[in-house]
């Protein structure tokens, strides 16, 4: 199901009208670098579906939701050492800047917790 807002960043980067670092794409997904990486990894993977975050995109999408966290995984595989961390912000108190769901895969260093 196609569902996109013309005003979204990220759909833009998904229509390919804004140019991206791409690392894999999906039926369902695109994955792509974040301009301002945290870690040697920082790949941000989203549905091509506009959903504002992860529990909406469970809700209205279970198949693009497991297609997210499978190539979420893949990508730590395949660039990290086994260590990974999945971070979906979730509201603007949680630091989500961008209102379409997208999950950050970051690996390739020690990371501490609690998160700030
Ligand atoms: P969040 O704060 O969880 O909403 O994360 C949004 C992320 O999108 C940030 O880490 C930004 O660095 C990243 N970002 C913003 N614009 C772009 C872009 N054009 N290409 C890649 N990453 C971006």
């Amino acid at each position: 199901m196609s569902v996109t807002d013309p005003d979204c960043l990220f759909c833009k980067i998904v229509a390919g009208d804004i140019p991206a670092d791409i690392v894999s794409e999906t039926e369902h997904t695109v994955a792509f670098r974040d301009v301002n990486p945290q870690a040697p990894t920082h790949v941000l993977v989203i549905p091509r579906r506009h959903e504002p975050n992860i529990g909406s995109l469970a809700a209205a999408d279970p198949e693009a939701t497991i297609t997210l966290l499978a190539e979420a995984r893949s990508i730590a595989e395949a660039e990290g050492n086994g260590s990974y961390r999945l971070v979906f912000n979730t509201g603007a108190d949680a630091h989500q800047t961008v209102f379409h769901c997208h999950g950050h895969v970051l690996a390739g260093r020690s990371m501490a917790w609690p998160p700030g």
